[in-house]
């Protein structure tokens, strides 16, 4: 058997336990409760907060929309035309058209391009952020998140540069095999690294204090039987006024993450109503589940890469010999540009029922159905979120349940219904 046709059987097998996992971990089973109590929930907010959050999306959304654009026609320009392949020559050039120039040095360009393209898009949305008092961030801290951002990517885009160029060149019919593992192991890997190596770089966290409120956190955690060692606060409110809760990384750097700004914002009802919401993700090893499908896909990607590799149209259109050099870069991130906005609906949906599910968690562990919609009403109010936003914009890249079908859960819920 042919190399490729061992590529081809993998792709299925990893297909195979996509699906599996999938269907065995994510709550499927599990829509929307009925639109009248949405429509009666949407009833309860206050009318002039509902239009001030539908017009600061309606400012933004251009934005969005045209930003996505943009870097689509940028990455299909570089990708599929020999732009990109001369522009990764280019850069590798004043050092001797060296392989690794050309992977580090080329990747950042074409990568840095698209970055310098949209950069004034971000701007102007900053702009819009900081008039309706979203952002507390003044432009010197808003341009040094961006250098840091470019920073931990840089890192991190380096490594992943170069670990695949090596593979390609040392194994030119088997580097799908090697990167595929390679691919999932990193995934699994910034799982657990990026909370404790990569979050300190844009906030800073400390335990919360003693006091009620984590004490009643804590039993809380005690009580779902859901080992937590420390509740950490973000000092958010150094860049925004939003409000959040998260939980990150297994095992041993599992943590729950609140915002300073939540803390600030709302009841400590409500705080306990956030955290039960964040210990159902940890209850039902959400963040295993998303790394496992996470793995399982980047290695995926990387063995479709490789068939991809095999249309030699695409490569005449590029200007390359071979998808697995350097000079193919652009063609690559074309592709996994093209796959990121094709795939965004399907990763969005699974994600809505993955949180619809801590929802559910967070109202049986709490019981307290008033201070969940109490909650939901005030995330969406301090974060300017459309409560009911535009169907297609949900359907396409909604990672929550909207805030109406939160609140109608909450009556379902109330009303014993699930
Ligand atoms: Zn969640």
């Amino acid at each position: 058997m042919t190399p490729r046709w061992w590529a081809v059987l993998t792709l299925g097998g990893l297909a195979v336990a996509l699906l599996a996992v999938a269907l065995l971990t994510i709550p499927w089973q599990r829509p929307p409760a009925p639109r009248a109590d949405q429509v009666a929930a949407l009833a309860t907010l206050p009318g002039e907060q509902v239009e001030r959050a539908r017009e600061f999306r309606a400012t933004l959304r251009p934005s969005t929309w045209g930003g996505l654009a943009l870097g689509l026609v940028l990455a299909l320009l570089l990708g599929l035309t020999p732009l990109g392949a001369r522009l990764v020559e280019l850069c590798g050039r004043p050092f001797g058209d060296h392989w690794v120039a050309q992977a580090l040095l080329g990747g950042f360009a074409v990568v840095f391009l698209a970055d310098l393209l949209t950069l004034p898009i971000g701007a102007w949305r900053h702009t819009v952020l900081v008039r309706y008092g979203l952002s507390t961030q003044g432009w010197g801290g808003w341009a040094a998140d961006l250098l840091k951002s470019y920073a931990v990517s840089a890192v991190i885009g380096g490594l992943v540069l170069l670990g695949f160029y090596t593979l390609t060149r040392l194994a030119p019919q088997w580097w799908w095999a090697f990167g595929a593992a390679g691919a999932a192991v990193l995934v699994v890997l910034l799982s657990f690294v990026l909370p404790v190596l990569v979050e300190p770089v844009f906030n800073r966290f400390t335990p919360m204090a003693d006091g009620p409120l984590r004490t009643e956190l804590m039993h809380l955690a005690a009580r779902d039987g859901v080992p937590v060692k420390e509740v950490l606060v973000a000092d958010a409110s150094r860049r925004t006024r939003a409000v959040n809760a998260y939980v990150s990384g297994f095992g041993p750097t599992r943590r729950i993450v609140v915002y300073d700004t939540l803390l600030e914002e709302a009841t400590p009802a409500e705080v306990a109503s956030v955290a039960a919401h964040e210990l159902g993700h940890a209850a039902d090893n959400d963040v295993f589940t998303g790394t496992l499908l996470g793995a399982l896909g980047a290695a995926a990607a990387v063995v479709a890469l490789y068939l991809l590799g095999s249309w030699t149209g695409v490569l005449r259109a590029a200007g390359v010999d071979s998808i697995g050099e350097p000079r193919a870069i652009a063609l690559v991130i074309a592709v996994a540009t093209v796959a990121g906005l094709v795939s965004s609906p399907v990763q969005a949906f699974v994600s809505r029922r993955i949180e619809a599910r801590a929802d559910a968690h967070a109202l049986a562990l709490t019981g307290d159905a008033a201070t969940f919609e109490s909650m939901q009403a005030r995330l969406s109010t301090v974060n300017l979120g459309d409560p009911d936003p535009p169907r297609w914009e949900y359907l396409y890249g909604a990672t929550h349940p909207s805030t109406v079908e939160r609140m109608a859960a909450a009556r379902a819920y109330d009303r014993g219904e699930r």
